[in-house]
């Protein structure tokens, strides 16, 4: 089955859970949007307001700030695959909680099995965090790693600072978007690595 087909099957399946306590106080589940031929996945946190409305990912401020970076490296959000670690919005967007990133983990994982991104990207401390336990978001973002994951096998990461935090933060914001635009040069090394 192509990957659409697989994405769109799941994101069906996830629809309908109701695995946590989440589900009761949201509008709808976020399962995830974009091209399931991705070699970019970028994995947010959790939906806030405008996602929980619409059922899309980033579509709020961090959305657009999202889509500007993206914008500066010559892709669309078409061009890309965007989830979030928790698929269904936290009470008054507070962060989501261990228990919940663990229990949202399955849903995750099968995105990423069918998706199979040369790269994934995550946004924010919990995002960082299910992949790269142990680590702070300050030392390692703009750093590409490779990790090998339960259930996953190797994988690399690259880990950047969350656009909510770094929207209205000078200083986060330049990094941001510093990090953010070495994005094509990591895929492009992992490229010529693959045909080594
Ligand atoms: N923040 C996130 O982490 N994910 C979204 O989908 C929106 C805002």
């Amino acid at each position: 089955m192509p990957k659409k087909s697989q994405l769109e099957k799941l994101n069906t399946e996830m629809l309908a859970c109701t695995n946590c306590a989440l589900r009761k106080g949201c509008t709808q589940v976020v399962p995830g949007a974009g091209n399931a031929d991705a070699k970019i996945l970028f994995i947010g946190e959790a939906p806030g307001k405008k996602e929980d409305e619409t059922g899309e990912p980033f579509v709020g401020a961090a959305g657009k700030f999202l889509n500007e970076m993206l914008g500066a490296i010559k892709l669309k959000r078409e061009d890309v695959y965007i989830a979030n670690v928790c698929k269904c919005r936290p009470p008054e967007n507070r962060d989501p909680l261990p228990e919940e990133i663990t229990t949202c983990w399955p849903w995750l994982l099968a995105q990423i099995k069918i998706i199979e991104p040369k790269l994934i990207v995550t946004l924010g401390k919990h995002s960082m965090e299910r992949f790269l336990p142990g680590f702070k978001i300050s030392a390692v973002h703009g750093k590409a790693m490779r990790r090998e994951i339960k259930g996953m096998g190797k994988q690399i990461f690259y880990t950047l600072y969350h656009p909510a935090a770094a929207l209205y933060n000078g200083s986060m914001r330049e990094t941001l978007i510093k990090d953010f635009k070495r994005i094509p040069k990591i895929i492009k090394k992992i490229e010529q690595e693959e045909k080594k």
